[in-house]
């Protein structure tokens, strides 16, 4: 396996090549302040920062480095995602909150445009579009089914590609065409966390790295933490843990974590890289448990990943899984080595819906169900409105149940059979897709 790694391989992300989460400063924290935020990912970060703007004093802790959890681990990909589609969520609802869920994840989307450039943040925000791979042929009839739902309901454009036209978008002979979505865009996640974290040290924010939160005690005055860095109190409380929650047990019970894995190639030739995503899309699949790819946005890189929740042990075994699905996807790079293999968690939830909400004096949002760049961003804010006294406006993920199952404490020991019916059921939707998608495009469309 060695030869198949670069000599300056780093079971680290790409990301913190340029972006490495800041070491942790020794003094230890004060012993009261407004608001404690735990977890500085992008939701807590984006809380604090707007906390401290809106005057308080605010302590944002991180059990390990500031930014070395998902938010500086992931692929950078922005969009409308959620994994319900809109007609799933049409079907178990109705259109009217499918509509109004879509029409969510696409201002948290544009959120994340306006974000860097009012902050003036260069993190190569690019709307470079997304294809999704058809894993089979009725995928690409289902998604052209599902994705016309969504542009009679909200104007969202896409456009369907056959298997002998995908090489304009993939230069891959393993997929069966797929889906062209203009609107989704892509980040460098490590460059956009650095630049809110700076923003909100600037803005007054004490952030302590390596300040493990042990014990959470709420009262009617306040709330008490127990840190490995002494005890502190607080008015309100923040909770952005995200798939890194250990406690209280109230949200460990409400949270599925599960680890996902990640690699990039040494640099490649730029023609190369030019066959392999011509349009410099990013690209999934069309899978519940994505295979995904995209160019990295500073160097002649491919970066992707998959394998999600699979159970691999060690550094060797995880790179190669995931020379396998390069591989897969790309037999043409049988000679490239990889350079950077990293892992990382995050957290579904039991309907496979974010949650933003609060209860008691403990504020949250999580269960991103792996699309947490544009939604955490958002809901940090959306929390640090709501404790401003600043009506953030109604949100189709706040105040919602938030569903557990009997005697689940929050290790998921189910996770692999969870994995397997993902795998049944996307084969059972393959197959009943499969006269629609031997129709011919025009009229199955
Ligand atoms: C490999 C991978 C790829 C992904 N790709 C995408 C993508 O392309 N697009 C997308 O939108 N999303 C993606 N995601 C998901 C996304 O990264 C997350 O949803 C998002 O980063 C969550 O942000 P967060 O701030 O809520 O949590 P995180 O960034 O995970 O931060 C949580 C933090 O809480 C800290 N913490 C936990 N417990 C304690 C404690 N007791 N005391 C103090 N600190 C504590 C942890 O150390 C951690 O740093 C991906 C995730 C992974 C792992």
């Amino acid at each position: 396996m060695r030869a198949q790694l670069t000599q300056d391989f780093r079971f680290a992300p790409w990301w913190w090549e340029a972006a490495p989460p800041p070491q942790s400063r020794e003094d230890a924290p004060a012993s009261s302040y407004d608001h404690v935020v735990i977890g500085s990912g992008f939701t807590g970060v984006a809380a604090a920062l707007h906390l401290a703007r809106g005057g308080r004093s605010v302590a944002l802790l991180d059990a390990e480095r500031i930014g070395a959890g998902a938010s500086r681990r992931n692929a950078g990909f922005i969009g409308r995602v959620m994994k319900k589609s809109f007609g799933d969520v049409a079907d178990a609802r109705d259109e009217a909150c499918a509509r109004e869920t879509y029409q969510e994840l696409h201002a948290a989307y544009e959120d994340v445009f306006a974000l860097a450039h009012e902050e003036g943040i260069a993190c190569h925000a690019a709307r470079c579009g997304r294809f999704i791979a058809a894993t089979a042929p009725g995928h690409r009839a289902w998604l052209d089914a599902d994705l016309a739902r969504m542009k009679a309901a909200l104007g969202h454009d896409y456009a369907i590609l056959d298997p002998q036209h995908q090489h304009a978008a993939i230069g891959s002979n393993h997929y069966h065409g797929g889906a062209i979505i203009p609107d989704s865009g892509s980040i460098h996640p490590g460059l956009l966390h650095q630049g809110l974290i700076d923003r909100a040290i600037a803005a007054g924010v004490a952030a302590f790295g390596e300040t493990r939160v042990n014990e959470i005690h709420e009262s009617d005055q306040g709330v008490r933490l127990e840190t490995t860095r002494g005890e502190i109190t607080a008015r309100e409380v923040v909770l952005a843990t995200n798939g890194y929650t250990q406690h209280p047990g109230w949200f460990k019970r409400r949270l599925v974590p599960f680890r996902a894995f990640m690699a990039t190639t040494e640099p490649l030739d730029p023609a190369l890289l030019d066959e392999l995503i011509p349009q410099g899309r990013t690209i999934i699949d069309s899978n519940t448990n994505i295979d995904f790819f995209r160019r990295a946005p500073d160097a002649p890189r491919l970066i992707f990943g998959g394998a999600t929740a699979e159970k691999l042990a060690g550094e060797e075994a995880i790179a190669a899984r995931m020379r396998k699905i390069m591989l897969k996807a790309f037999p043409q790079l049988e000679d490239v080595r990889l350079s950077h293999v990293w892992d990382g968690y995050c957290a579904g939830t039991f309907d496979m819906k974010p949650h933003v909400g609060q209860r008691g004096r403990l504020h949250y949002a999580l269960g991103y169900n792996f699309a947490g760049v544009a939604l955490g961003c958002r809901f940090g804010k959306r929390i640090a409105d709501r404790i401003l006294g600043n009506e953030p406006g109604p949100s189709v993920f706040d105040g919602t149940a938030f569903p557990t199952m009997p005697l689940y404490t929050g290790h998921p020991w189910f996770i692999g059979a969870a994995m397997r019916y993902f795998a049944w059921r996307d084969a059972g939707l393959a197959k009943r897709w499969d006269a629609a998608a031997h129709r011919p495009v025009d009229a199955a469309a």
